[in-house]
């Protein structure tokens, strides 16, 4: 998906002064942010506090949505630079095209996995025949310096490994969770895991102490740490704990997200990472002249105008909690 915001705030992130070193339970509220028409999505990461979990720099969720009778996901071309684009759903489809000729739907618990290097642009929409519900999350990688210039690629992966406890399955979507390793791409120490829990399920999850993690709640009531964490909520965790416990009051579904520490300040604005305000207006330059971002063959629209950049510079600073 795209931040289809019409006057994107730019986040400066990364660096090792916005990551809290001990265990930690911090709620984090999401952001309503109106996608396009009829659309509205809750925006965990970047947050007002927390801009990062490890390298992931972007978490929107969105749904359960009813849209029998409405078009659904309907987003224009529109370019990324700097980041990979994960899609995950829990319910329904998303029609992925991009500029390197891929076309793919994504079903429930498959990975979408966009590298978008120096340059991708993509369009994601709703099949015209689609499920009643659409319900998921559409999260960014940020990549680091040593790769984010790599040619853009896209990977499916349907069958993704799983690791089953009492009361607990987990879908390892990227890294590695316990023994089972996604085969998805990764530039930076990170994972990512969908978690389907049983009713009254009780279980310790393995964390590895030099990541930070979150965990998105994506239905059903489940507390976090000890913490109650309702759906479309986020509960930052920190670093330094080896295990996590996770106990279910109902049947309940979450998204554990981590990593090690982004040590590199970024700049992000509209669907763009970058290390300075030049390639910032670069890359927007570029999509407004229809340059280096390719062409998206078959979406039955035009693609997204750039928004205006900011009057105030784009800079990487410190702390801003
Ligand atoms: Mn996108």
């Amino acid at each position: 998906m795209s931040n289809l915001d019409r006057t994107p705030v730019p986040s400066v992130c990364g660096g090792r002064g916005f990551v809290v070193a001990e265990p930690v339970r911090e709620l984090l509220s999401p952001r309503r942010v109106q996608l396009g028409e009829g659309t509205e999505v809750r925006r965990l990461l970047p947050n007002l506090g927390r801009r990062m979990i490890g390298a992931w720099a972007f978490v929107d969720h969105y749904g359960p949505d009813d849209i029998a009778d409405e078009p659904g996901m309907q987003v224009p071309p529109h370019p990324h630079m700097g980041l990979q684009t994960v899609s995950w759903l829990h319910e329904g489809e998303v029609l992925h095209r991009d500029s390197t000729g891929s076309l793919q739907t994504i079903r429930p618990r498959e990975l979408g996995l966009m590298t978008s290097g120096r340059a991708i642009s993509h369009s994601e929409e709703s099949p015209r025949s689609h499920a009643r519900f659409l319900h998921g999350a559409q999260l960014w990688v940020a990549l680091p310096d040593s790769h984010r210039h790599t040619d853009p690629r896209f990977e499916h992966h349907a069958a993704l490994p799983t690791v089953t406890a009492p009361g607990v399955t987990a879908t390892v979507i990227l890294g590695s969770l316990d023994d089972a390793t996604s085969p998805g791409t990764t530039y930076t120490p990170i994972v990512g895991a969908d978690l389907t829990l049983a009713d009254g399920a009780d279980v310790r999850l393995p964390l590895v102490p030099d990541f930070e993690y979150g965990v998105l709640a994506m239905s059903g009531e489940v507390h976090v740490d000890g913490v109650p964490v309702l759906p479309g909520s986020m509960l930052y965790l920190g670093c330094g704990r080896t295990e996590l416990p996770l106990r279910a009051a109902s049947d309940a579904s979450v998204m554990l997200l981590g990593g090690e520490p982004f040590e590199e300040e970024l700049i992000m604005w509209w669907n763009f990472i970058g290390r300075s305000q030049e390639e910032i207006v670069q890359a927007r330059e570029d999509w407004a002249k229809g340059s280096r971002f390719g062409e998206v063959k078959g979406y039955d629209g035009s693609p997204l105008p750039a928004p205006s950049l900011p009057d105030t510079p784009l800079k990487p600073r410190g702390r801003v909690r």
